[in-house]
């Protein structure tokens, strides 16, 4: 049975400057897309990816992404948040799909062992995201930078992507939060809001979400020992 990815790169990036959205940033020579999208192409698991693009970039997407790599099978324009243009996505793969794979345009380090795991906690399972512990010392703060409570950070996790979904599970998780409006910041969260279990499968340190220049330098590092062949 099928499984299908689901790549939101629809963000515009402001957090990162400059006038060209971060997904499509360079990093060694290559947009940082290429990497993300090389990797789901190379775990051999992945029948085919719908990516998600900003309007303003969705012909120049068209002519540079479209069947590069062969997998990527559509582009589809994202929707004002990043669950409006997963959903935009989903709404694109085929209803006979047994798993998606959701994973962000801006984790190019993503690894295949997290990619497999995720895929078969969704079997098992219904829903996975990928996450890590949290191991430092967690403060709320009020408005004027006063620590107001120390969280226990026992059982807390610090949250990635790929998640992956039974497709039915998916389906019905994203027609709760559009029929009430609910928000979340990733999947996993309208999957809790259905009332299903949700399976964490471990992360990495490495798997960061490229958002702030410092990110781009950082990445700089993993990039030629993630993919010494390019
Ligand atoms: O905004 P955030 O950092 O959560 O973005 C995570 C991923 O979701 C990025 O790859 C970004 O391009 C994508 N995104 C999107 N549509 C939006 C906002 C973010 O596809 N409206």
């Amino acid at each position: 049975m099928s499984v299908c990815a689901v790549v939101p790169a629809g963000g515009s990036g402001t957090r990162m400057g400059g006038t060209v959205p971060k997904q499509f940033q360079y990093l060694n020579g290559k947009p940082i897309l290429y990497y993300t999208l090389k990797t789901l192409q190379d775990c051999g698991s992945i029948a085919e990816i719908i990516l998600v693009v900003p309007k303003n970039e969705y012909e120049a997407a068209c002519t540079d992404w479209l069947g590069k790599p062969e997998i990527v099978k559509k582009i589809v324009v994202g929707g004002v948040k990043r669950q409006d243009s997963v959903y935009n996505g989903f709404c694109e793969v085929s209803q006979d799909t047994e798993i998606v794979l959701v994973h962000d345009g801006v984790r190019p380090f993503l690894s295949k062992k997290m990619i497999s795991e995720s895929i078969g906690a969704a079997r098992e399972y219904g829903a996975a995201i990928t996450a890590i512990p949290v191991n430092d010392t967690i403060k709320r703060v009020d408005p004027s930078g006063l620590v107001s409570e120390t969280i226990d950070r026992e059982g807390l996790w610090r949250v990635q992507t790929p998640q992956a979904f039974r497709y039915s599970l998916l389906q019905d998780a994203f027609n709760k939060a559009k029929s009430e409006s609910f928000y979340g910041t990733d999947e996993g969260t309208l999957i809790e809001y259905l009332g299903e279990p949700v399976k964490i499968v471990e992360g990495s340190e490495q798997n960061i979400k490229i958002t702030r220049p410092e990110d781009l330098e950082l990445s700089e590092t993993f990039v030629s020992k993630a993919f010494p062949e390019k």
